[in-house]
């Protein structure tokens, strides 16, 4: 039986950090060995918001890269790929442009958050607000099945789903609707204590800090504003650092919540501890970087992504131009 397929990715907008690597990163790595996975480095879409700064993009794609190699992916059953590296998803785009409606995308959750996050909602790019139909692209291109994300990306997701039915719907069955996957933790909040973790917001923890860099941001984030005196009950539901043992430290979590709410661990221990597991959890981490980084074959592994997403791209255009009547002809090269 043919494995199933994951299709899952990042925007090579600058190093990836602990909401990315509870969002889906941990679920491609879990996965890996049981779908045939394909990672993809959208660089197109860090267009739809940074047009303007292009000249970080290779650094970035590399960077990006090395962040996936490091948490875990193994590059002889996961294809990395670069995105714009694929002809057949701007092909796909454009096609797929013509089955979804300007009103769909501008009342979409996704669109409306980030448009506000970054300042467009009077001045939208056609790019930007048309990125849920490029990613059904980056998904639909090899025919994807199952997509981890955050939860901030289900109503993109949707975007594909929709797509994917109404293509079938009006041509025949090409595509299967693919279904997101959310990790434990959807969603994880930014050291400042806003809803998410995120680049943009430089609330980060990341994957490439140095062991120094995570505790000086721990012990530096916002807890239970509550809480004056390390013997004052504490609310671990309104704290950062609770919601990061509750993503990180599962064996301990009811012990601390429980030591919280009677005020016999205060915040300053409570910390430390968070120190020491997320640079437990980095320190493989950190190695596997170093090494891939010292192998000088990040370059080769992203070559040969390329080539097999190139090579899907193109069996499933034969499937598409077939179903929309575009076949009529061949020409060589
Ligand atoms: P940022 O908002 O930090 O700039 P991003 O949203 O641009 O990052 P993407 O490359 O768009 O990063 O996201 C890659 C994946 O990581 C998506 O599936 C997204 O849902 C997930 N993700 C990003 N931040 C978080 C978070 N704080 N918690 C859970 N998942 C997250
Ligand atoms: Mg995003």
């Amino acid at each position: 039986m043919k494995m199933k397929r994951i299709l899952t990715g990042d925007r090579p907008t600058g190093p990836l950090h602990l909401g990315h690597y509870v969002g889906s990163l941990q679920n491609r790595v879990k996965l890996q060995h049981e779908y045939d996975t394909y990672i993809i480095v959208a660089d197109i879409q860090t267009l739809s918001t940074n047009f303007d700064n292009p000249e970080n993009l290779s650094m970035d794609v590399r960077r990006v890269t090395l962040d996936n190699l490091a948490v875990g992916l193994d590059p002889d059953v996961a294809r990395i790929f670069v995105q714009s590296m694929v002809p057949q998803i701007a092909e796909l785009t454009v096609i797929f442009s013509m089955l979804i409606t300007v009103n769909r995308l501008k009342h979409n959750p996704t669109i409306k958050t980030e448009a506000g996050q970054y300042g467009f909602e009077e001045n939208m790019t056609y790019g930007f607000l048309g990125y849920p139909v490029s990613q059904a692209a980056d998904i639909l291109f090899c025919r994807a099945d199952l997509v981890p994300v955050g939860d901030d990306q289900l109503p993109v997701v949707e975007v594909s789903r929709f797509i994917a039915r109404r293509f079938n719907e009006l041509y025949g069955e090409v595509f299967t609707e693919p279904r997101s996957l959310c990790g434990n933790t959807p969603r994880l909040v930014g050291l400042d204590g806003r809803a998410k973790m995120s680049k943009s917001l430089k609330n980060c923890i990341y994957l490439s800090d140095s062991p120094d860099e995570v505790r000086s941001k721990v012990m530096s984030a916002v807890t239970d504003p509550a809480r004056i005196h390390k013997d004052d009950p504490g609310h671990p539901e309104v704290c950062t650092i609770f919601s990061y043992h509750k993503a990180f430290n599962g064996d301990e979590v009811q012990n601390i919540a429980e030591r919280c709410r009677a005020g016999t661990v205060g915040c300053v221990a409570c910390k430390k501890r968070m120190v020491e597991v997320i640079n437990a959890l980095l320190d493989p981490v950190r190695e596997r970087r170093a090494l891939f980084d010292r192998s000088g074959m990040v370059e080769e592994i992203l070559m040969e992504g390329t080539r097999h997403a190139r090579d899907e791209g193109r069996k499933t255009m034969e499937k598409v131009r077939e179903a929309v009547h575009m076949d009529y002809f061949r020409l060589d090269g």
